[in-house]
Parts: structure tokens; sequence; C-alpha cells
């Protein structure tokens, strides 16, 4: 039986279509890529093939011309059937800087294409070692010279760059020092990675506690076209910022479908599981944290509903997406953990999945931005508290 909320009402069509797609990929699948750190090229194709990675590209481009509450559908039903959106996820909203800030030219050479599935565009590049979460102090730079740019850097933590052939990359092209405001001079450049590894690129996996093919990259003397820089230069903190919110909005819906997973799989278990002589789940040490669970993940999913449809309005949902993302994160998470408890020793057995979705849910109050910069978000926009930094 699954778990019953009023957010489980959009998209229908959507939603069971996803569900049958994810289907055939069960459990022992996401296990033996999960045991060799190896990406689910098929699940990834299949997703693509069946047309859900564009349906955020307008139907000139080819894609489906969907609204981000389709995509937060998708996104949700992926996670809650047990599979991992993370290998795909950065196709539906790193393409909204293209989109958003490509030229006519830029759009038409790309999104076609990807929507096509032809081009994968599955990477994005902010974070670096030295710069952390304060992006201003990147240190990445291009450096204009004749038609092209020159990037020089590192970037980490840049998932599924092995596996995608385009990069939106984010650098300085004026330093830090000689701006105005920090968050000026820095700039966003499309990257072809099949032509740029070897000849300026090195990518060198990064091996994390779970299976979210992520990597360093490290520039020397890389030559960009200059024609691929995408939006103003010297806006691209401006340019990657519109991109954000919908990130968020679309990792809070894998985060609410984690959370249904592990209800579901918890409630089915206290069901059934005997001990002392009666199913676990009569007991309200164990029935409590299971309802708990799902209260917070339906309230969660509401303020999710809520940032996507602002989104989809076009109005302002900076702080509405963050809090959609912090809540369902932590409303993830707590029912990631009432889910081993309520597994006994099975919660930790492999082929059960659930520590496997453990570990990956557990990401989410981290990357892509993590709580205490979503709480300074809130304090300071919000609530016109002074800002600490
Ligand atoms: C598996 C994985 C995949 C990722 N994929 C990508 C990707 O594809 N592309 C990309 O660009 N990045 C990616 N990231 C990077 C991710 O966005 C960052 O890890 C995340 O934003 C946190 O930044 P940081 O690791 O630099 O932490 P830091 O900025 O070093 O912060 C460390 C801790 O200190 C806290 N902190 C920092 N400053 C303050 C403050 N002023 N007040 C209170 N607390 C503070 C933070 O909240 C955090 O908990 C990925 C990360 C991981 C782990």
């Amino acid at each position: 039986m699954m778990t019953n909320s009023p957010h489980a009402e959009s998209f229908p069509e959507i939603r069971d279509s996803v569900r049958r797609l994810c289907a055939a990929f069960p459990g022992p699948y996401w296990q033996a890529k999960d045991r060799d750190r190896t990406y689910p090229s098929d699940f990834v194709e299949t997703l693509t093939r069946d047309g859900y990675l564009s349906v955020l590209i307008p139907e000139a481009y080819g894609g489906s011309g969907l609204g981000i509450g389709a995509a937060t559908a998708i996104l949700e039903e992926v996670h809650r059937s047990g599979c991992n959106g993370g290998a795909a996820h950065a196709q539906m909203y790193t393409m909204g800087t293209l989109l958003r800030h490509g030229s006519a030219e830029q759009k038409a050479q790309y999104l076609p294409r990807i929507a096509a599935g032809e081009l994968r565009l599955q990477a994005f590049g902010v974070t670096e070692p030295g710069s952390g979460t304060d992006t201003t102090r990147i240190a990445t730079f291009a450096r204009r010279d004749g038609d092209d740019f020159i990037v020089n850097g590192q970037k980490i933590w840049i998932s599924r760059a092995e596996y995608s052939d385009l990069l939106i990359l984010l650098v300085r092209t004026t330093p830090r020092e000689a701006t105005v405001r920090s968050s000026d001079g820095m700039s966003v450049l499309i990257v072809d990675l099949k032509t740029a590894v070897g000849n300026g690129l090195t990518i060198r996996p990064i091996r994390t506690m779970l299976n979210h093919a992520t990597t360093e990259l490290f520039f020397d003397n890389l030559r960009v076209p200059a024609v691929n820089l995408i939006g103003a230069e010297g806006q691209g903190f401006r340019t990657i910022l519109s991109g954000m919110n919908a990130e968020r909005i679309l990792i809070a819906a894998e985060c609410i479908g984690d959370g249904k997973f592990f209800i579901d799989r918890a409630a089915a278990y206290a069901r059934d599981r005997q001990v002392f002589g009666r199913a676990i789940g009569e007991n309200q040490g164990i029935q409590f944290p299971i309802a708990r669970a799902h209260v917070q993940l339906s309230a969660a999913a509401l303020m999710v509903d809520r940032a996507a449809a602002l989104y989809d309005a076009g109005e302002p949902c900076g702080t509405e997406a963050n809090m959609a993302k912090m809540l369902a994160s932590e409303a993830s998470w707590y029912a990631a953990d009432m889910c081993v408890q309520t597994h006994g020793g099975f919660g930790f057995a492999e082929e059960y999945d659930i520590e496997r979705k453990f570990r990956e849910t557990r990401l989410y109050q981290v990357a892509p931005i993590s709580t205490n910069l979503i709480l300074s978000h809130v304090a300071t926009h919000a609530l016109g508290l002074p800002k600490s930094f």
C-alpha cells in the first residue's frame, strides 16, 4: 500500500508512466551500480528516450514545454520507486541557464539536440575547493585571447562530468579585487567536454559514500571559443542564480519521493513483522515515528508545491524554493532514520535498499546548498535580519 497524500494527485498520468518505467529498474539493478560505483547509463537513456529529461524544454525546441510542477512529479516518482534521479536530474535545471540566457543561435544549436537525446547537458561546474559556498571567491579564470577564452583553475564535486557532453561552467573573467561588487566579474561558458578532455581538461572521479559520479576538474590552458559565453560577460553570477531555484525545487521533490519510499517500506514492514507474537506496527513506539514522518513529509510536500507554483507563474520564489529544499531534505532524512529503526537489523542489509537510500538522501542537506546557508537566506531576505557575511 502506498502512502496517501493530496500531493500525489498532481500529474497522475505522468506519475503512473514514470512508475512503470522505474519498475524495470528494481533494487538489484541499483544495488549492483552502487556496489561498483558505476553510472546507471541504461536508466538515464530510458528516461531520455521517453522524453522525461526534456519536459522543461519548450516545444519549439523539441521538448514537451511543461512546467516545473510536471518535472517535480517525475523526479518524486523516480525516488519513490527506489531509483535515483541524481544521475540525470541536472539536465532539467542546467538547461534553464541556456534557455533563459543563451543567444538565439546557442539555443538553436543545443536545445533541439538535447531534447532529442543526442547531447547530454548533465554537468554544472560552480564549486571550488578554495571557495566553498562563497561563490564570489571562485578562482577559475578565463582570459580572453582572440576568439577564445583560455581557462585555468580547478573545480570540485562536479557530478556526472564523465557522462555529459556539455558542461555549464562558472569562471571569473575579472579578478574579484578589480570589481565593485564581489558578485560581478564572473561569466558562464558552455564547454564541449568531449573535445576538452585531454586538451586542457582533466577529470578525476571522487569516490563518495553514495554513487553520484562526482569528480574534480583541472583546467590547464583549456581553450573555449568566445561564442560559448552564455549571457553577458561579467554577469555570470546572476545567470546561474536564475537556475538555482529550479534546482532546489527539483531536489526537494526528490526528497519527497525518498520520504515516501521510506514511509511505504516502514509501514509495510511494521504491518508484517511479528515479534513477541504480534505485528511490531501494533506498538505505538513503532507507529508514531512512521506517522510523524508522514506528517512532516506531507507539510514539506505542500511547500514544494507552493514553490513550484510560484516558479511556474514566473513569480519570485527564492525563499520558497530554499524553504522547500530544507523542509523536504530534513523530512526525508527523518523518514530514512525511522525506516532503518523500524527494520531493525534488516535496515542494514543491502538487499532491502534502505541503507542505500539512507546514504543517498543524506546528501540533500548539504548539496546543492547546505541548511545553514538556507537559514541565512531566510533570515536576511525574508526576515530582514542583518547579514553576517
Ligand atoms: C556528492 C556531491 C555532489 C555535488 N555536485 C555538485 C555539482 O555537480 N556542481 C557543483 O558546482 N557543486 C556540486 N557539489 C558541491 C555542493 O554544492 C557543496 O558541497 C555545498 O554547496 C556545500 O559547500 P561546501 O562543500 O564547499 O561547504 P562549505 O562552504 O565549506 O561549508 C561547510 C559547512 O559550513 C557551513 N557554513 C559555511 N559558511 C557558513 C556560515 N557563514 N554560517 C554558518 N554555516 C556556514 C555550511 O553550511 C556547511 O555545513 C556537490 C557536492 C557533493 C557532496
